[in-house]
């Protein structure tokens, strides 16, 4: 088989078994945007509901922009890589005070807004404007790599460029936008990363990995063994009905609101909080009662996060030296804030708090 023959068979392919999703039934690309950045990093049934609830709440580009940002970061909360929210709301600051409102039509222009980068711009391009770039994401690599042979990994500067010229010369020019669609669908339900049922796939002629049986050793991927393990400690201080937070200056959590963190080289044991809030707080051991709780293992791409909330409630006089240290607020008001998922879930789990005698 040719391109132009393995085209044909894969749009024949899409059009017969694509899924019917909202944002493959419109070319609005401010739509097309949000659907995108959702959808990274995201599968498809995870995604949807965040999709519907912006769509809802913000149906145009500038009432994103007028958005207050804890309010897009909750709308965003427990979708992760919350980076994405931040970056969602500033380009749409951008479309507004740079491009009147009006999404960029360009390439060039809309890959210059912020969180934009090669993917999510031809992605865009393509769809909204039928304009002739060719996505390459984990779908596309894996497609390619398998039909073609091709064994550079991915995850090199030289695999990168590899895949984008594959995925160049075999775009359909004519239908970009139609062409993307069907390779990333192709990949994310026939050629799936585990046990695809090449038996039964339009491309098995043409298909170099099903013929030389490597299937399952493509796409390659040099292997990266860091991972960093990080012992957070957040301290649930309570006194009456209210409670303390701060919001996170940095990291993949940052603009998410949060108890005080307290970060440790391992786990810490209760014997060892006397110190530590005495040095922090100048809080006397009889000022407070404490209770321990261990969260789950939170596993991040390159991080392992393993997290103990510290609950500890306060006596009036110990209360008074947290004031000004942190945001004050009252238990209830929890709910309104974007709080990382682990946080989130905790509380949801034990109903804000169980009362200690
Ligand atoms: S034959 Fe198998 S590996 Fe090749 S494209 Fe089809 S599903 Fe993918």
């Amino acid at each position: 088989m040719d391109w132009t023959t393995i085209r044909t068979e894969l749009h024949k392919w899409y059009f017969n078994h694509k899924r019917d999703l909202p944002w493959r039934k419109t070319t609005d690309a401010y739509t097309i945007w949000l659907s995108e950045i959702i959808l990274q990093q995201t599968r498809v049934e995870q995604g949807l509901p965040y999709f519907n609830r912006f769509v809802k709440r913000f149906p145009k580009v500038s009432d994103l922009a007028a958005a207050e940002q804890d309010e897009v970061l909750r709308l965003w909360e427990g979708l992760g890589y919350y980076s994405r929210a931040r970056n969602l709301h500033q380009a749409s600051k951008s479309v507004v005070t740079e491009h009147e409102g009006e999404f960029p039509k360009s390439y060039a222009s809309i890959k210059n807004l912020k969180g934009i980068g090669d993917y999510t711009a031809a992605a865009i391009s393509s769809f909204a404007y039928n304009l002739p770039h060719a996505v390459v994401d984990g779908n596309v690599y894996r497609v390619l790599s398998r039909i073609c042979g091709e064994a550079t990994p991915i995850n090199t500067n030289e695999g990168k460029k590899r895949f984008q010229s594959l995925a160049d010369a075999f775009l359909d020019k004519e239908k970009p936008g139609d062409h993307n669609q069907a390779i990333m669908e192709f990949g994310a339900l026939q050629c799936v990363p585990k046990n695809p049922n090449c038996l039964d796939c339009p491309l098995k002629e043409a298909c170099v990995a099903h013929a030389r049986a490597m299937v399952s050793e493509l796409p390659q991927k040099l292997r990266k063994t860091y991972n960093k393990q990080r012992y957070l400690n957040y301290w649930f201080f309570q006194f009456e009905d209210g409670t303390w937070v701060e919001q996170r200056q940095e990291g993949i959590w940052k603009a998410l609101h949060q108890f005080p963190l307290y970060e440790s080289e391992r786990p810490l044991e209760g014997e060892e909080l006397p110190s530590i809030l005495e040095e922090r707080y100048q809080l006397n051991p009889n000022d407070y009662k404490m209770q321990l709780w261990r969260l789950p293992l939170h596993k991040l791409s390159h991080q392992s996060l393993y997290i103990s909330m510290w609950e500890i409630h306060l006596s009036k006089q110990a209360a008074q030296k947290l004031e000004g240290l942190y945001k004050q607020l009252k238990l209830t008001q929890l709910k309104e804030l974007a709080l990382p998922r682990p946080l989130r879930k905790f509380l949801d789990e034990n109903q804000l708090t169980l009362p200690l005698d």
